[in-house]
């Protein structure tokens, strides 16, 4: 469903991917993950064309994404949900209010029908009793699976996070990560950047390595982390494990 071919994106003199070719398949779960710096949110943000990649290419649905006009990019990026650190709730607004939003002012659904999904989407990531809750009552975990729940109400084909619980509280890590869990169950295609070990171990379907420019390694958890063939993985291992 996602397919990078040759992909390099520079700042400047600073090459921080440099020749990444990786695909991604309905379904898959992807892990990436890196030393700081190594260039995962610059990656993830490619996917999307959030960054226009320096060279190489970026399909989405069998689509060309680099060679689109903002129109249509446009249309593909609401495909392609998209969850960060921070969770960018509107604060003005209640909970539904902000699940509800894009796919009325987007997609033009009718409020009965928004309204309803959100409902659904609000039991599925365990809030459905804070759908009048504005955002600045929540706590971290709360809001993150809010933020959660609004990109699906795109119906999304991917979704991206982008080290989804870096800023929670340790307490609330596990509740977000086990919504994320449950998504993937139910067979979401995901690409998640995340420090979480456990998560990459139990959830993932590859893990995607990245470092100095590259994905290094693309295996299976497993065998990432029973026997990392690099001496980068192995380093990085050794910090983190
Ligand atoms: P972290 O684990 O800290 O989130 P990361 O792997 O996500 O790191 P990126 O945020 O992608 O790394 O950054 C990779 C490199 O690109 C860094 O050297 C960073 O300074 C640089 N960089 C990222 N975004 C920009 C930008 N908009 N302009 C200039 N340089 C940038
Ligand atoms: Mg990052």
């Amino acid at each position: 469903i996602i397919e990078v071919k040759d992909l390099a994106k520079n700042f400047g003199k600073n090459q921080v991917l440099k020749d990444i070719t990786e695909q991604v398949t309905p379904g898959q779960v992807i892990v990436v993950i890196g030393p700081s710096g190594s260039g995962k949110s610059t990656f993830l943000r490619c996917l999307n064309l959030l960054e226009t990649p320096t060279s190489g290419e970026v399909d989405f649905a069998g689509e060309n994404l680099t060679t689109l006009d903002t129109k249509r990019v446009n249309e593909l990026r609401e495909q392609m949900g998209m969850v960060f650190q921070s969770f960018n709730l509107f604060p003005n607004m209640t909970v539904l209010e902000n699940i509800k939003l894009a796919p009325m002012k987007v997609k033009h659904v009718d409020d009965a029908t928004a309204t309803k999904r959100a409902h659904e989407l609000l039991k599925q990531v365990n809030l459905d009793d804070h759908a009048d809750a504005f955002p600045a009552s929540l706590s971290g975990g709360q809001a993150q699976r809010v933020a959660i729940a609004r990109s699906l109400a795109m119906d999304p084909k991917v979704m991206l996070f982008d080290e989804p619980t870096s800023a929670l509280d340790p307490e609330m890590v596990g509740e977000v990560l086990s919504v994320m869990q449950q998504l993937a169950e139910q067979g979401m295609t995901m690409v998640v950047v995340t420090h979480e070990m456990g998560f990459a171990k139990s959830v993932a379907d590859r893990v995607w390595f990245m470092a100095d420019g590259y994905i290094q390694e693309n295996s299976t958890p497993d065998d990432f982390f029973s026997n990392p063939q690099t001496e980068r993985a192995q380093d990085f291992l050794s910090k983190i494990l």
